[in-house]
């Protein structure tokens, strides 16, 4: 494909795009298909010969469409939102187009300032102490943009084990490392999400997984009380994994207590897991939210779930970069560069070496809707999110089953899990609306999620329609 044909099959591209977006409504929101529907309409053999785009297209339509499940769609409920907006599609276009491969500040300076400028914009505007913005006065932390919430704990862990280890040869000199490693502790609460396991898997430690309380919160005492008797049976403390806006129901770990809990031990890095609230915090009445984030080594949040940034683009801050990156550094000639010393290589803040120009969307979404458009942006799912919780509290049928600070609401039907597992699958199977389910206090719940960029209270409206029909439906028949 040369210049002139992109050009004009560019413009039929982002005729297309437009298209797909607008008309969403008219799509199923989730496929009908079957596992393994797609072999058989693809040939088993890449072409031979290269094929007209016309065909290429046409099999967009009828291939691929039909097997999608529409993230973008006003009547997709799951999960939390897949962010999306035009100043990002095109913030992704043009960094495809650079196609520069920034790990580090001379593979390509403007990919690396950018990034480290934007993520201070961010983190100023969401609240973040001056100790984890880069341009900040005396200031040793900075923020990366780095694949995913997951990698984001991941990166953290490795960090805080590297410390703890070269902390506790420093007392036992002829410990093996693996030795020591079998000693080290990492604590999350029940409802952190899965990728803190995963994280402790991969880094090889052991992780205490405690109860929150009837809030879904994870409360100072209960972590003291586990790190007091780890300690006490010569285990070693070193990593702790709190959440601000839980996946399953969206409560928050009470860091205030948490805090002061962590810095009775030495050295035991605290980590905030924000990736989908933490948007939320650009709104000065959500700040409360973030109170002990003081006490907080790390902080991670997604704009690709709630801050109009198509996937990927996970934030990540910490308070001191060099404590992140010694774990994570290995430098060979064919990296180095004339100014290693006095510029940030993001290679090692994470573990690719590659890096695409992530920030460019993240710019011109800050810079296309303001603070201030994105602070409506956030406003208006709230409001989406407590007029459905409105409709639920009115329906003496349905009870919420958590407490509605964001743009999640959880709700059953009063009756048995089995009931509430019927409702959902009927719902899903009708193809009219999607949402996913989750425990919350030992109750299976299903998640109603306000994610689409330009949600709508006629869309509030129309879920809540299909879910009464079918629980009426559902109903009629148990009593029938
Ligand atoms: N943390 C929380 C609180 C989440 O809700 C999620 C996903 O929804 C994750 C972490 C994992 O995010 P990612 O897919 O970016 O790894």
């Amino acid at each position: 494909m040369d210049s002139a044909q992109f050009r004009e099959r560019g413009q039929e591209m982002v005729e297309y795009i437009c298209r797909y977006l607008e008309e969403l409504p008219e799509r199923r929101v989730v496929p009908s298909v079957e596992p393994g529907y797609l072999k058989h309409l693809i040939p088993k053999e890449a072409p031979e010969k290269g094929e007209p785009w016309e065909d290429i297209m046409a099999d967009v339509e009828t291939k691929i469409m039909p097997g999608v499940t529409h993230w973008q769609h006003p009547r997709f409920h799951a999960y939390f939102p897949s962010g999306n907006s035009y100043p990002s599609i095109l913030g992704d276009m043009l960094s495809d187009a650079i196609g520069c491969i920034g790990f580090s500040w001379a593979a390509s300076p403007a990919c690396t300032e950018l990034e480290t400028i934007v993520l201070d914009w961010l983190g100023k505007a969401i609240g973040l102490p001056v100790d984890f913005l880069a341009f900040a006065e005396g200031s040793k932390g900075g923020g990366v943009i780095q694949t995913s919430a997951s990698e984001c704990v991941l990166v953290c862990m490795l960090a805080a084990r590297a410390q703890a280890i070269k902390r506790l040869k420093l007392q036992e000199p002829g410990a093996e490392e693996g030795v020591l490693l079998g000693r080290l502790m990492a604590y999350c609460s029940k409802e952190a999400h899965s990728c803190v396991e995963k994280a402790a898997m991969i880094s090889f430690v052991k992780l205490r997984i405690l109860e929150p309380d009837q809030r879904c919160c994870l409360r100072g005492p209960t972590l003291r009380q586990a790190m007091e008797e780890d300690e006490a049976a010569g285990l070693v403390p070193f990593f702790v994994s709190t959440t601000l806006g839980t996946t399953s129901c969206c409560s928050f770990d009470n860091l205030m207590e948490i805090g002061p809990v962590c810095r009775r031990f030495p050295s035991v890095w605290l980590h905030v897991d924000g990736a989908y609230a933490g948007n939320s915090f650009i709104c000065p009445e959500l700040k409360p939210l973030l109170d002990g984030v003081q006490y907080a080594d790390s902080f991670n949040t997604n704009p690709n779930k709630w801050l109009l940034t198509s996937f990927d683009c996970s934030c990540l801050w910490v308070r001191d970069r060099l404590r992140l990156t010694s774990a994570l550094v290995v430098d060979p000639l064919y990296l180095q560069h004339g100014y290693s010393e006095s510029t940030i290589d993001y290679r090692h803040w994470g573990v690719p070496l590659s890096r695409r120009f992530r920030a460019l969307k993240l710019w011109f979404v800050m810079r296309t809707y303001g603070i201030d458009g994105l602070r409506q942006y956030i406003r208006h799912h709230i409001k989406l999110a407590k007029s459905f919780e409105a409709r639920v509290l009115k329906d003496p049928r349905f009870e919420v089953c958590n407490e509605v600070k964001l743009g999640l609401v959880c709700f059953r039907l009063r009756g048995t899990d089995q009931l509430n597992m019927k409702l959902l699958s009927s719902i899903n199977a009708s193809g009219r609306l999607h949402m996913v389910p989750a425990t919350v206090v030992d109750k299976y719940i299903i998640r109603f999620c306000v994610t689409a960029q330009n949600a709508k209270e006629e869309d509030v409206e129309h879920a809540w329609q299909v879910i009464t029909e079918v629980a009426s439906s559902l109903l009629g028949e148990m009593n029938g």
